[in-house]
């Protein structure tokens, strides 16, 4: 066992990291306020090689693992807070077409993507299935060697940027399959060719990552963009679900981070009955908490992510760091807000943005319900209650 990083590990960290601190804090507040694309961050990311981490290198990638991929999430957001989730759907788009897609869609598709030329989305959530994925009724129907899709998808991160969409659908209704998980089949649609409409949602949290909803009437996807089998979407789905809770977990520990480090920051200068506030240990136990919470959840996302690259199951561990990170990252922005105390409200301070960001870890992509049922079921074995 070794817990320290190679020197490939922390020069990617480096190189990450110097080329997202040069971006001014007040980048970051200003998209935010706007709702805008980081396109800066995704300028910088895509110039010097970090949308390829994953792609293989045949296909002009660096050909690395999801170790890496978490590394440059982990850097990204801990100057960039949820800026950083413009990562997230290249990396899984990545990783579904170097598995399960077909050689026409892996040339198409690959080297862009390593490029960086290309903003992704991925569309499972719909409004009448929610947390019940496999109830979805979005349909695709084969005729005459392309699938007709028609359905609606809701919360959709960056589809209404985005060139590439992975989309679930139904390809077999749910009453004509033997088990709930069977009928199902992933998509690459591209976007800018046929658009479906999109209608972006007026959000919250993470607002340079806007997201949408989408309808789909009638549009055509070729043969060649189905992802591994017709009525088996379910094992793509799962493969790239546990990378997101991954890559999710690693950036919820670099906001929970910037969070605490602004709040370390403040607590040192603010002077109040003639002291730094960080001197009374009211102020100090939280914080020292926060911090052990954040480093103990970077190690249990290490372990996922370790696990992926050796193709050994993940799922505990990839659901574990999700629920472990998105609780730190919260118990971070909280404890923040409190130290700031009547500054925290102040938007020039940043840390209510990392509070509202940090929020919506604990509910996306997995609400920690789903999480705890999923441990309490399949891991403790205790009866499945829903
Ligand atoms: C900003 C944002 C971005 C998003 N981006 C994307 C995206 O890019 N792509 C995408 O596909 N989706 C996306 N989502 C959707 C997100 O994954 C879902 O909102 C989330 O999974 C919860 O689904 P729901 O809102 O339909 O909740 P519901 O299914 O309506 O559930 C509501 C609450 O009830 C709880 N609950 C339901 N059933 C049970 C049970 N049996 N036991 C215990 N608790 C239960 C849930 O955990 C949840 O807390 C995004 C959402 C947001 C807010």
């Amino acid at each position: 066992m070794d817990f320290e990083e190679s020197e490939e590990h922390q020069l990617i960290r480096k190189s990450v990291s110097d080329l997202v601190k040069q971006i001014p804090e007040s980048y970051w507040r200003e998209i935010d306020q706007k709702a805008e694309f980081p396109q800066e961050l995704w300028r910088r990311l895509a110039e010097n090689g970090w949308f390829g981490v994953n792609v293989p290198t045949e296909y002009g990638g660096a050909g690395l693992g999801h170790v890496e991929c978490s590394i440059v999430m982990h850097e990204a957001s801990r100057s960039g807070g949820s800026s950083a989730n413009i990562l997230l759907s290249p990396y899984l788009a990545a990783k579904a077409l170097t598995y399960y897609g077909s050689k026409e869609a892996k040339e198409k598709f690959l080297p862009d993507l390593a490029k960086g030329k290309l903003v992704c989305c991925i569309a499972v959530t719909e409004p009448n299935a929610g947390v019940d994925t496999l109830s979805i009724t979005t349909s695709a129907v084969k005729q005459n060697g392309e699938y007709v899709v028609n359905g609606q998808k809701v919360w959709i991160t960056l589809a209404h940027l985005a060139d590439l969409m992975i989309l679930l659908t139904r390809t077999t209704p749910i009453d004509k399959v033997k088990r709930r998980t069977q009928g199902l089949s992933v998509f690459l649609v591209e976007l800018k060719k046929q658009r479906p409409r999109i209608v972006r949602i007026e959000d919250v949290v993470m607002r340079t990552n806007s997201s949408n909803e989408v309808f789909f009437e009638d549009l055509r996807v070729p043969e060649e963009n189905l992802l591994g089998q017709q009525d088996n979407g379910w094992e793509v789905l799962t493969s790239i679900f546990n990378l997101e809770r991954v890559l999710t977990a690693a950036m919820s520990v670099g906001i929970g981070e910037l969070a605490l480090n602004k709040a370390v920051r403040y607590a040192n200068e603010r002077i109040v009955f003639g002291r730094p506030i960080g001197q009374n240990q009211g102020i100090q136990f939280p914080l020292a908490e926060a911090k052990m919470l954040l480093e103990s959840s970077w190690l249990m996302v290490q372990k996922a992510a370790w696990l992926l690259d050796k193709n050994k199951i993940a799922a505990f561990e990839a659901n574990a760091a999700a629920f472990l990170a998105a609780r730190a990252a919260n118990l971070a922005a909280d404890r923040a807000m409190q130290t700031y105390g009547g500054m925290a409200y102040a938007r020039d301070n940043d840390v209510e943005r990392y509070w509202r960001d940090a929020r919506l870890l604990r509910s996306g992509p997995i609400p920690e319900e789903m999480t705890l049922n999923f441990v309490a079921a399949n891991v403790l074995r205790l009866p499945k209650s829903y």
